[in-house]
């Protein structure tokens, strides 16, 4: 894998492809600056190294060119601040204003491009677009592990102008090898979590990791549509009907694999999608008919916890319940608190996905596991087997 690490940016003009998808409140100041704060290390190493910077991100999701609130100069001062220097915008991310600061930068500059995506070229991974903005530099670094699992024109395309002159930053670098780690090197016993809201975005996650796990263990919304493949009554918890077969082909396979296939036992349940709700406790073959499945049971929490703390090698994406709200937050939080424990005792432990972050942030767990992923489909995508154009394109 080639890194920063492996060059020296002196005399460089480095388009370095970021994440700075952050969330924006209501008066463009920034919400949380997770992503921004990562990024730094790779700047300043360029920087340390003499090398000109010019960032290249997108924001939010514009749908038809600029607007307002999807501007990148909502960020501007916050990075001044945090790198400690002056940072210029360009209000278009191609053009000759673009191509004129580009071409003014000088060591240890740093220069941070609109947003991307208010060309429909960027998504579309449009060659003479991403060809415009590789003439701004002269080296590519890709470290936006959140949109690895894209083919855009800055986050792929863009690298084949770059033959030799390209490497993943610190950000990349790090999510590969961890996301390596557990896929090629893990240790026995294997234990994968999947829960969250829908069966549907988790089926070829799952087939993929029963090839390798040793346990599988299914919370969520998600284990409802197993309990309905397996005759159970589900009340009006959420079900895919349209995934039952599937569903039943995956019990079957873990049968035949021998793995152990791990459903939550029991639920906490509630007659409404509310945390001011009559709430129950039932098992999730007979759940009652008003009722609905919003957090997995104490039984379920027992067995998990007691398969969770055993593993040597853990990874986990997605809730086991409706965590946002304090009702229903009590199935994800036990298995945060077991996947700690397993870390302490050694475990290696990958958190993947928006919401598992999410929550093992909420409940203050970020430094005690050991990595947390910044990317949600793009670590589920790795995870499915599928090569990420981001990845392929820098090893080319
Ligand atoms: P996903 O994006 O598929 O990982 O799903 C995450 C979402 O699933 C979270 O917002 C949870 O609130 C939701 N979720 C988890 N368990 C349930 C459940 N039993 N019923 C409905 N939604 C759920």
């Amino acid at each position: 894998m080639k890194t920063i690490d492996n060059f020296n940016f002196s005399g460089k003009k480095v388009l370095l492809r970021v994440d700075f998808n952050v969330p924006l409140n209501k008066d463009f100041s920034i919400g949380d600056d997770a992503r921004i704060q990562a990024a730094i290390p790779t700047i300043q190493k360029i920087r340390k190294d003499g090398g000109a910077v010019i960032l290249m991100s997108h924001l939010g999701r514009p749908k038809t060119g600029p607007e307002e609130k999807y501007s990148l100069k909502h960020i501007v001062s916050h990075l001044s601040q945090v790198l400690d220097c002056t940072v210029k915008f360009a209000d278009d991310c191609i053009g000759e204003q673009a191509v004129k600061m580009a071409a003014g930068l000088e060591a240890r500059d740093v220069l941070l491009l609109e947003n991307l995506r208010f060309y429909k070229e960027e998504e579309k991974g449009d060659a003479a677009f991403a060809k415009k903005l590789a003439d701004l530099g002269n080296f590519y670094v890709n470290d936006a592990f959140g949109t690895a699992h894209r083919a855009h024109a800055s986050t792929a395309i863009i690298a084949q102008y770059f033959p030799e002159n390209k490497c993943f930053g610190y950000v990349m670098a790090k999510e590969i090898a961890n996301a390596e780690k557990v896929m090629h090197n893990f240790e026995r016993p294997f234990t994968a979590i999947m829960g969250g809201a829908k069966v549907s975005d988790k089926l070829l996650i799952i087939e993929s990791l029963m090839d390798k796990v040793d346990n599988m263990l299914i919370g969520g919304g998600m284990a409802y549509t197993f309990f309905k493949a397996m005759g159970g009554k589900v009340g009006k918890s959420l079900v895919e009907e349209d995934r039952i077969e599937l569903c039943k082909e995956i019990l079957q396979k873990a049968k035949d694999k021998n793995i152990q296939f791990l459903l939550p036992f029991d639920s906490i349940t509630a007659n409404a999608f509310s945390n001011d709700a009559i709430l129950g406790e039932a098992d999730n073959m007979n759940i009652p008919e008003d009722m609905m499945g919003l957090d997995i049971g104490a039984m379920a929490r027992k067995s998990f916890y007691d398969v969770i703390v055993k593993s040597k090698t853990v990874l986990w994406n997605g809730p086991m319940g409706v965590f946002e709200m304090s009702n229903f937050e009590n199935g994800t939080k036990a298995v945060a608190v077991a996947v700690v424990e397993a870390t302490e005792k050694g475990a290696f432990t990958l958190i993947g996905g928006g919401d598992s972050a999410a929550a093992v942030a909420k409940f203050g767990f970020e430094e005690k596991v050991s990595y947390v992923s910044t990317g949600g489909g793009a670590l589920l995508e790795y995870f499915e087997g599928k090569e990420l154009p981001g990845i392929a394109a820098v090893n080319a």
